[in-house]
C-alpha cells in the first residue's frame, strides 16, 4: 500500500488477505444457498421491547444477531456483507453465461469467461502443482545480494509486496501531477502492532504465523526441519521491518506520509545501482523525483538484508510468492492460507465457496469489463440521476450548515465552501471502460491469469507517472459495496454495487433513504473535512487553508470524539482507539446531521406529512432506524479485535449510538428527555 490517502465508507480487506479474495473448498453436496436483500425497512431487527432513548442500536438491531446467524464461511454478518453475497451471486450468473460461450462473445465476455473457467477448473489447477511458478521459484533459489532488488520488482510486478511498496500516487501538494512513491511494506501480519504487541492473543497469532510459513515452505518442497528453522528467520526478519515501520495510527497524517525528494536521495541507500533493476523489473519509468514516504524505512531496510544471511531471504520472497498466489494453487496451499488469514485472524471456520471467490477474482482482474455486463443488467437507468438528486441535497445541507457553525471564521467558511463546490459527484461506474486488450486471459491458467492481470494493473498504474491526471478513473469496480472519497481528487464516489437495496431502494420512501445512502453520501462528503481531509483544498493539494484559531476550535471538536469513542469495547478488553478512527467517526457524525437536513428539507419541497406513520413509526424515526440498520451486525470475536487493530473505522454497532447521541435532530424524533442515555449533556459535534 503506498501512501495516496483514500478514505472508505468501510475496509474492503481484512488481515492482508482482500476481504473478498480469500481462500475456500465447496464442501460436497451441499446446495449454494440464495441470497436476498435485506429489507429496505427491517421490522424483524427491531427489538420494541428496547427504549430507543436509551441505546438505540439494541432497539433498531437488537433482534439482527439471533435472526441472522454468522455464515461459516463468514468473519461476521451485516448488511454490506449480505448485499456483497448477492451481488457475488449476480456476477456468478454473468460470468457462469461467459464461461459456457453465451450470446455475448466481445472479446471482454471472452476474457471474463476464461478466466472464471480457469479459475473454478481446481483438478486442474491440482494437477499443474507449482509448475507455473517454477521459473519464479528457480530465480529465487539462485538469487545472490545483487539480484534481490531484481527479484523484488518481478514480484512487486505480480502483486507479491516484498521488503518495501512502490507504486504510483497523485503528488500530494501538486494534484495534477502524477508520481512515483516508495514506502514501507513487506509484512505478512496485518500491520507492525502484530509484530510487537505482548499479549497472550498476539503471542499466540505469532505462533500461528510462524506455523502458516512453515507449512507453506513444506508444501512446495522445502524439508520440515529447514522449514521451520526458514520460519523463525522469516519471523525475525520481518519483525525488523515492522520495527522500522510507521504505525497505522500515525500514518494517517498526510504530512507524515509526503517527502518529495530527489530519488537519488533513496536510491543512495541500494547496494550498487540496483535501484535500476529493480525499476526495470518491476516496469517503472525513470524517475528523478519521488516520494519517501517513511524517510526512515528504507535506510533500515536496506541496512537489514545487509546483515541477514540469502538463505532466509530466498525463504522470504518463496513464503510471499506462495502466500499472494495461494487461492489458485493446489488445494493445500490454499487451505493454509484459509487457516491463518480467515480462520486465525477472522474467526470463519469454512472456505467460502470457489465459485464466490473466483467471481470476486474476476471482479478484481477484469473489474470494469464484468462491471460492463453488471451495470447493464442491475443497475436501472433512472438510479443514477435519483442519485444524483439526493447528492445534491446533501451538498446544499452542508452549504447551510457552514453557515451555522459558531466556532468557524467568515474567512475559514469561504474557503470550505469553495472546497465544498469544487467536489466531483462520481456515481455507478466510469463514463469510459478500461481497456483490457493488452492482457492475455488463458482459460487453462488460473495461477497465470492472476499473475499477468496483477501485472497488467501495475503496469497501468506505473505508466502514470509523468503524466496527467485522468479524473474519469475509479479505485473501486461498479459492483462493490462501498464507497470513497478521494482527497487529491476531491471526488465522492458511488460505486453502482452499493446503490441497492438496503442501502438505496427505488420503491423506499424517502426516510429509508436518506437514512440508508444518504448518510452514506453525507459520510464521503464530510471526508473532504475530517482531520485529514482538512489539510486538502479545493484542487486536491495538501495546503493549509484554515485560520490557526480555527484549526484550533476544530481540534478541540474532534477531541471530543476521540474521547467518546476510545470508551467504546467491541471485545474481551479491547477499546476502539479513538484516533485511528477519528476520521471515519467524523464522517460518520456529520454524515448523519448532513443526511437528517437535507432529508426534511426534500419533504417539505415534496409536502411530505413526515408525521404520518408508516409501520408505526413517523418519517424522522424511519430516517434515524434505517441509518441504524446500516450498521446491525454478528461479528466473531476474533474478527473483531482484528478489525479494532487495523481498521480506521469503529465497529459496526459502535457506528450507530457513536453518532446518535451527538445527533441534534434524534430527541425530538423519539420524545427522548435530555439526560436520556442517547442524549447526553456533553454531546460532541463537528460537522
Ligand atoms: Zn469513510
Amino acid at each position: 500500500m503506498t501512501a495516496s490517502a483514500r478514505f472508505c465508507l468501510r475496509l474492503a480487506t481484512l488481515a492482508g488477505a482482500a476481504f473478498c479474495t480469500a481462500a475456500y473448498a465447496q464442501t460436497a453436496g451441499k446446495p449454494a444457498p440464495v441470497y436476498t436483500p435485506t429489507p429496505s425497512f427491517d421490522l424483524s431487527s427491531i427489538d420494541a421491547s428496547v427504549n430507543p432513548c436509551n441505546d438505540f442500536y439494541k432497539f433498531a438491531c437488537g433482534h439482527f444477531a439471533a435472526n441472522h446467524p454468522i455464515p461459516a464461511d463468514q468473519p461476521g454478518t451485516d448488511s454490506f456483507y449480505n448485499l456483497f453475497n448477492v451481488n457475488t451471486q449476480e456476477l456468478r450468473g454473468i460470468l457462469d453465461a461467459a464461461a459456457a460461450g453465451g450470446a455475448d462473445r466481445s472479446v471482454n465476455a471472452r476474457k471474463i469467461g476464461d478466466f472464471y473457467h480457469a479459475c473454478m477448473d481446481t483438478a486442474a489447477i491440482d494437477a499443474d502443482g507449482l509448475k507455473p511458478l517454477k521459473p519464479l521459484l528457480s530465480e529465487i533459489d539462485s538469487m545472490d545480494q545483487l539480484e534481490i532488488a531484481t527479484v523484488a520488482g518481478k514480484l512487486q510486478r505480480i502483486g507479491v509486496t516484498v521488503l518495501f511498496s512502490y507504486g504510483e500516487q497523485q503528488d500530494f501538494k501538486d494534484a495534477a501531477k502524477q508520481i512515483a512513491s516508495i514506502d514501507q511494506g513487506g509484512l505478512g501480519m496485518p500491520e507492525k502492532d502484530f509484530y510487537l504487541r505482548t499479549g497472550a492473543k498476539d503471542v499466540e497469532l505469532r505462533k500461528d504465523y510462524v506455523a502458516y510459513i512453515t507449512k507453506m515452505l513444506t508444501l512446495s518442497g522445502t524439508p520440515a526441519n529447514e522449514a521451520a528453522t526458514d520460519a523463525n528467520d522469516i519471523m525475525e526478519f520481518e519483525t525488523k521491518l515492522a520495527k522500522a515501520s510507521m504505525g497505522i495510527t500515525e500514518r494517517r497524517d498526510p504530512d507524515k506520509v509526503y517527502h518529495l525528494v530527489p530519488v537519488s536521495d533513496v536510491t543512495q541507500y541500494f547496494p550498487m545501482g540496483t535501484f535500476g533493476r529493480f525499476e526495470e523489473a518491476v516496469h517503472s519509468p525513470r524517475v528523478t523525483e519521488i516520494n519517501d514516504a517513511n524517510p526512515a524505512y528504507i535506510p533500515a531496510l536496506v541496512s537489514t538484508v545487509r546483515d541477514t544471511d540469502i538463505e532466509t531471504l530466498r525463504a522470504y520472497m518463496r513464503f510471499h510468492l506462495l502466500s499472494a498466489e495461494a487461492a489458485n494453487l493446489p488445494k493445500a496451499f490454499d487451505d493454509a492460507t484459509f487457516e491463518f488469514y480467515d480462520h486465525d485472524l477472522g474467526g470463519s471456520t469454512e472456505q467460502r465457496a470457489r465459485w464466490k471467490r473466483c467471481s470476486y477474482q474476476v471482479d478484481g482482474a477484469l473489474g470494469e469489463a464484468l462491471g460492463q455486463v453488471y451495470v447493464q443488467q442491475y443497475f436501472a437507468g433512472d438510479s443514477k440521476a435519483k442519485m444524483l438528486t439526493m447528492v445534491h441535497d446533501i451538498e446544499d445541507a452542508m452549504d447551510r450548515d457552514i453557515d451555522t457553525l459558531d466556532w468557524m471564521s467568515a474567512a475559514t467558511k469561504l474557503r470550505a465552501k469553495e472546497k465544498l463546490h469544487a467536489v466531483a459527484n462520481k456515481i455507478g461506474y466510469p463514463d469510459h471502460w478500461r481497456d483490457y486488450s493488452s492482457l492475455t486471459v488463458s482459460p487453462t491458467d488460473a495461477v497465470g491469469n492472476a499473475m499477468r492481470a496483477a501485472a497488467f494493473e501495475s503496469d497501468r498504474e506505473l505508466n502514470k507517472i509523468g503524466k496527467p491526471v485522468d479524473h474519469n478513473e475509479w479505485d473501486m469496480t461498479p459492483p462493490t459495496v462501498n464507497a470513497y472519497y478521494n482527497p487529491s481528487m476531491n471526488d465522492i464516489n458511488f460505486p453502482a454495487g452499493i446503490l441497492q437495496p438496503n442501502f438505496y431502494d427505488p420503491k423506499a420512501d424517502l426516510a429509508v433513504n436518506y437514512g440508508h445512502i444518504g448518510a452514506v453520501i453525507g459520510h464521503e462528503l464530510t471526508h473532504g473535512f475530517d482531520d485529514e481531509g482538512k489539510k486538502f483544498d479545493a484542487k486536491g493539494n495538501l495546503a493549509d487553508w484554515w485560520t490557526p484559531a480555527d484549526t484550533a476550535a476544530f481540534e478541540k471538536k474532534t477531541g471530543c470524539l476521540v474521547d467518546e469513542y476510545n470508551q467504546f469495547v467491541p471485545v474481551d478488553d479491547v477499546h476502539v482507539n479513538g484516533k485511528l478512527t477519528l476520521g471515519e467517526n467524523t464522517a460518520d457524525n456529520g454524515g448523519l446531521v448532513l443526511a437528517f437536513m437535507a432529508y426534511l428539507d426534500r419533504a417539505k419541497q415534496e409536502h411530505l406529512d413526515i408525521d404520518a406513520k408508516v409501520d408505526g413509526y413517523t418519517g424522522p424515526q424511519r430516517f434515524y432506524i434505517a441509518f441504524a440498520q446500516n450498521w446491525c451486525s454478528n461479528e466473531r470475536p476474533e474478527a473483531l479485535r482484528t478489525g479494532a487493530m487495523t481498521d480506521p473505522h469503529s465497529p459496526d454497532q459502535f457506528r450507530t449510538n457513536g453518532p446518535i447521541v451527538n445527533q441534534p435532530g434524534f430527541a425530538g424524533a423519539f420524545s427522548c428527555k435530555a439526560g436520556a442515555p442517547m442524549v447526553p449533556a456533553n454531546s460532541c459535534r463537528v460537522w
